[in-house]
């Protein structure tokens, strides 16, 4: 219902979700080079935390200068590190974040939907499933790669040991699980090659559906 009400007219609304390192923007710019809008949530939750937003303020406020790095922006790995394993200062960040990051989804939505009426927007959510928010999308789409091939590349684009990137997946739902979910699937455990060949029949795909069923 809320996708409806979101829409403006684009043509679709797809959720895009997976792992962390599972290909989720490598996939997302591939149908963007098709023509796809994408909304990348990344990139708005660090719009709303850049210095002179409330974000900012509230954050430092709360959790002090210690979360600021030398050239004065937030140090988002020292904040992570600080709130993942501790629940009520982990829902405090959100508080002063998700309100922001919902709001300038809202305004990219109705704003592409409004200058491109028969856009499919992409929005780029790692943590869609863990939040909860497949009701906002009129179709989900997730990226998946099995847990080993995940671990392998999360450790090498980290620079981090295998053990380190399990502990990291750990607090996210499995990829598996999010399989449920998903009405497309792209298997991107193969080379880029084959990521980008699924990626040619899914563009075709994501054209034929009508919403409104
Ligand atoms: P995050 O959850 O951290 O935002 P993501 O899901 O957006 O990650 P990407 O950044 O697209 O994932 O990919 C993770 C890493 O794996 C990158 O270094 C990317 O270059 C690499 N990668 C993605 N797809 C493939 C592939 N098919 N073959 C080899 N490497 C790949």
């Amino acid at each position: 219902m809320m996708a409806k009400a979101m829409h403006h007219g684009c043509k679709m609304l797809l959720g895009v979700t997976g792992g962390i390192g599972s290909g989720k923007t490598t996939v997302a710019n591939m149908l963007g080079a098709k023509g796809a809008r994408i909304v990348d949530f990344d990139l708005l939750a660090r719009k709303v935390v850049e210095p002179g937003t409330g974000g900012f303020d509230n954050i430092v406020g709360y959790f002090g200068t210690q979360v600021v790095a030398e050239d004065g922006t937030l140090d988002r790995k020292r904040l992570s590190k600080i709130v993942f394993n501790d629940v009520e200062k982990r829902k405090k960040l959100e508080a002063f974040t998700h309100p922001a990051i919902f709001k300038a989804f809202f305004t990219r939505v109705k704003a592409i939907s409004a200058a491109e009426p028969d856009s499919v927007i992409l929005v780029v959510i790692p943590l869609l499933v863990e939040l909860n928010l497949q009701y906002l999308f009129d179709r989900l789409m997730v990226v998946y790669v099995p847990r080993d091939v995940q671990i392998r590349r999360l450790a090498r684009r980290d620079n981090i040991t295998a053990d380190e990137a399990a502990v990291i997946l750990k607090a996210q739902i499995p990829i598996d699980e999010k399989l449920k979910f998903a009405d497309f699937v792209v298997d991107n455990a193969g080379t880029l090659e084959e990521t980008r060949e699924q990626v040619e029949g899914l563009w075709k795909a994501l054209n034929k559906v009508n919403v409104a069923k």
